[in-house]
């Protein structure tokens, strides 16, 4: 079942001076699918307005109203809204602040292993969730927005769709649509309390990942954000730890999306992200830490487990998706479906004898040989040979063979040898390190 839902809080990380994180979502993600399972309804919302954040946030948040006030939260309301703050929007936010209150935080304080006291979020410091509704004032839309330089670090925005242009009618559920926005954007808060100079690329990851969780293990529902994951693998051959938040195509969510989807499904699940949490490292230092010290990721052995393999096993799951064809289950995803829409359905670059081009850090190229070889069931043989401007450079010729094993073999072992390929053979090149390499791979046709 297909659904559109407008949705949270995307987020940028400036300099670890400025501490500003920001959660955004432009007028094009408003028509943003979301996929969504089970017996979830949903949700095309519209978004506070980009405008509005930035020249009136401070007022807005200085001039509001206390609705609820609770445990963990006090739910405002921007002054001016009271009037148009209807019997059915006091029953809506009332259901969600109890599902905040009672659920959603319990359990992301529970994932993480951490009292409300030491995480931050307590009666002595509760997050502020300021209501507005700002939608016609703007194209640039949000959902929700988390702005800790703006803010400060324990105030939310979130809007409250009440104009009438606002597609309100087509929103089926809009309690479960205003606690999935809000899953991603305290998860936000409880990160920054412990690690405020956490990089865009996982905060975005982990958030996105714990509104799917908490929608999953909560309320019964599998949300996520397609047009991301789409943009995503459509172009799979983006740096892992960039991230651009104003490309409104939205495909940097979904890459973090499903990394940390992969991370947790494969290991560890909740013990990986206690060890995120715990931790006191960032970016891919805080996920080896996560990576190492997790129990529930002891089973497979630490050689796998360094952020270099993680990451080209990940490329490998991208491209074929299937969990049997590796001891460690690593070519595959469990608790997502989409990418097995997408197998070998990549928009790949045009292929010609000499692919050549520049990756960033933890970036890959999928380089498929198919377009070489004509007929449909032979075998070709190709040499191979790689040049790099740096040694972490690596290339695997990826193929299934009758048994459905994958043989994956460096490249640079092979280098000047004869290696055959069949149509649905592709090369992977994977940049390692941590700089940016020019890459230059030249097969020559031996026969
Ligand atoms: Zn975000």
């Amino acid at each position: 079942m297909k659904q559109r839902l407008v949705r949270a809080a995307p987020k940028i990380r400036k300099s670890m001076n400025t501490l500003f994180l920001i959660s955004f979502l432009t007028a094009f993600f408003a028509l943003s699918q979301i996929h969504v399972f089970a017996r979830s309804s949903v949700i095309e919302e519209p978004f506070l307005s980009l405008e509005t954040i930035s020249k009136e946030a401070r007022e807005a948040v200085s001039v509001r109203t206390l609705l609820y006030k609770g445990k963990y939260t006090r739910i405002w309301i921007y002054k001016d809204l009271m009037k148009k703050f209807s019997e059915t929007s006091d029953k809506t936010m009332k259901a969600v602040f109890q599902s905040v209150e009672k659920k959603v935080i319990p359990a992301l304080l529970e994932t993480f292993s951490v009292t409300a006291e030491d995480a931050g979020i307590d009666k002595k410091h509760p997050v502020d969730i300021v209501l507005d509704d700002v939608y016609e004032k703007s194209k640039h839309l949000y959902r929700g927005y988390y702005s800790p330089s703006k803010l400060g670090d324990h105030t939310i925005l979130i809007d409250l769709n009440l104009a009438e242009s606002a597609s309100v009618t087509n929103l089926k559920d809009p309690v479960l649509s205003t606690v999935y926005s809000l899953s991603h954007e305290l998860t936000h808060v409880l990160f920054f309390q412990k690690k405020p100079d956490e990089e865009a690329w996982v905060n975005e990851g982990l958030a996105d990942l714990m509104s799917f969780l908490l929608g999953r293990s909560l309320f019964g529902y599998d949300v996520y954000k397609v047009h991301s994951i789409d943009a995503y693998l459509r172009n799979p051959s983006r740096s892992l730890t960039s991230f651009d938040s104003w490309d409104p195509s939205g495909a940097d969510y979904g890459k973090s999306f499903l990394y940390f989807i992969y991370l947790y499904d494969h290991f560890g699940g909740n013990d990986f992200l206690k060890a995120l949490y715990q931790g006191s490292d960032t970016g891919l230092k805080g996920l080896q830490y996560a990576l190492n010290t997790a129990d529930g990721a002891q089973w497979i052995p630490a050689a796998i487990r360094s952020n270099a393999s993680v990451y080209t096993h990940f490329s490998y799951a991208l491209e074929v998706n299937d969990e049997r064809l590796n001891r460690y289950r690593l070519f595959g995803f469990q608790s997502v479906l989409v990418p097995n829409q997408y197998q070998g359905d990549f928009d790949r670059a045009e292929v010609h004898d000499n692919p050549c081009g520049n990756l960033k850090p933890f970036q890959s190229a999928y380089v498929p040989i198919g377009p070489l070889i004509s007929d449909q069931d032979a075998l070709k043989t190709f040499t191979l040979s790689l040049e790099g401007t740096q040694q972490p450079l690596v290339a695997y010729r990826v193929k299934k063979n009758a048994n459905g094993v994958i043989s994956r073999i460096p490249l640079s072992a092979l280098n000047g040898k004869p290696l055959s390929f069949k149509k649905d053979d592709f090369v992977l090149i994977l940049n390692l390190g941590s700089e940016p390499s020019d890459y230059d791979l030249e097969l020559t046709d031996t026969e």
